[in-house]
């Protein structure tokens, strides 16, 4: 009989990993990074329950580290075998997880120095080397459509709208000549975007696991997010400021620079300098360049470089990003990560957040913990780099700008199931959000809904 284990995102919005068990064959389907406070995180140093060696196959919904940031470590412990994800999702691991060992080894370098670590020296949860051994592990999947992996698991791909190369999968498992579904939501992306195409209507599934982020509320959809985004750089602008984005590099950040160019060609901000300080972003943007079939814009659009605008300063070196300190007039700084959990861009909130001129611009979800979550809460000081600094900037959260579905799209994305699957997960979701989306589940489609526990198992039978 197949069983699913919940190995992640239960509970919580990280760490999506999920063991399908089938003819003594194990599969894990995402291998994220648990993100977040201390008690989250340590469990990226706990060990797994399933041996990394007798696991035979994951399967990536898509790049994200909270969906991906876990495979270094997989391999370190003994996984052997393939990990399958489309090109896309290939190419950006090959950016994402290099930097994150990166970010890693020099957290663990800089605690070490300062002496604020419990372990010294302080260690990194995997480095450099171990992404090396990690990406050589990756099979090819096809973007859209059907790829067996073994007599027992087969995998369909369909578009999720939620980043570059995003899927949601459905996974057919055989055994005892007969078959059953799965179906993996993967991060639900937005409907009538301006970037990405819509989520792919979903299959018919005996099981369906579905995220559930945003499954207590809707984004605002007033004001719209350009007029939003307007507005915010008009009133920072107007009193001298400088705007810091903590953006993710996947998206977010493509998705800002699409907006404010066209804001900018409109005039209805002024031509501002837009200092992109995180390498990665810049090769992301690259890859939107030539990775164009997840994309909805025109031709005309697409030739005229829709992620240019007239004034953008790519910051590659760390000496360049230092540069920026010296910047005092209205500027843009994009910077990763986006809930501020490490990167350049603590370096950035150091510097402007004790100047009630800036301001601090969240573009996405703020998971509970981080200090993107603290800022957003209104938090006076945060802590960066083991000192306390003075939170004066104003703090914006766009919600419109998030890449999840908000709570009416989910349930658009789940009614769009051609059947009621015998049983609903909802994972990847704080407990107030997955229990707010089990009630609406349960009134307005009267479906079987499960919030399952970290570790727990259940049987598909
Ligand atoms: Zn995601």
């Amino acid at each position: 009989m197949p069983r699913i284990t919940f190995l992640g995102a239960a509970g919580t919005v990280t760490g999506s990993k999920y063991l399908v068990e089938a003819n003594a064959k194990h599969l894990l389907l995402d291998c994220g990074l648990f993100q977040g406070g201390d008690e989250l995180t340590q469990r990226n140093w706990q060990k797994l329950p399933q041996e990394p060696a007798t696991i035979d196959f994951v399967v990536l919904t898509h790049a994200h580290l909270d969906h991906t940031g876990y495979l270094p470590r997989l391999v370190s412990g003994g996984f052997r075998g393939p990990v399958f994800a489309n090109a896309t999702t290939q190419e950006l691991c090959g950016l994402l997880l290099p930097d994150s060992a990166h970010l890693m080894e020099e957290d663990a370098e800089h605690a070490t120095q300062h002496g604020y670590s419990s372990h010294m020296p302080a260690l990194p949860l995997y480095t450099q080397d171990q992404v090396v051994d990690t990406l050589k592990r990756f099979a090819p999947m096809p973007r859209l459509g059907e790829c067996r992996l073994s007599p027992e698991f087969l995998i369909r791909s369909h578009d999720a709208g939620h980043i570059l190369g995003s899927s949601s999968l459905e996974l057919v498992i055989t055994g005892n000549g007969k078959d059953t579904t799965v179906l993996f939501s993967g991060d639900v992306g937005r409907y009538d975007q301006p970037l990405l195409k819509d989520p792919e209507k979903p299959p018919r599934a005996d099981f369906v696991l579905c995220e559930s982020t945003y499954g207590d509320r809707d984004h605002p959809t007033v004001p719209p997010p350009d007029v939003a985004l307007a507005e915010v750089i008009n009133r920072v602008v107007h009193r001298g400021g400088v705007i810091v984005i903590p953006a993710f590099a996947v998206d977010r950040t493509q998705l800002l620079i699409y907006d404010i160019r066209r804001l900018e060609g409109s005039k209805r901000i002024p031509a501002l300098p837009i200092y992109v300080d995180s390498p990665m972003a810049i090769d992301v943007t690259d890859l939107y360049r030539r990775h164009r079939e997840d994309l909805k814009l025109s031709a005309e659009e697409l030739l005229a470089d829709p992620f240019s605008v007239h004034a953008v300063h790519v910051m590659r070196s760390p000496e360049q990003s230092k540069q920026i300190n010296s910047v005092h007039t209205p500027a843009i700084i994009i910077s990763a990560s986006g809930m501020a959990t490490g990167g350049r861009v603590l370096h950035h909130l150091e510097q402007r957040l004790p100047d009630a001129r800036n301001c601090v611009l969240l573009a996405g979800f703020q998971a509970e913990g981080t200090r993107g979550r603290a800022l957003e809460e209104g938090a006076k000081s945060i802590q960066i780099h083991g000192e306390m600094v003075p939170v004066r900037a104003e703090v914006v959260n766009l919600r419109q700008f998030s890449a999840h579905a908000g709570r009416s799209e989910l349930l658009r994305w789940l009614a769009g199931i051609p059947a009621p699957p015998r049983q609903l997960f909802l994972v990847h979701g704080e407990p107030v959000a997955a229990k707010a989306l089990q009630a609406a589940v349960q009134s307005q489609l009267h479906w079987p809904v499960t919030l399952p526990n970290y570790l727990q198992s259940f049987d598909l039978a």
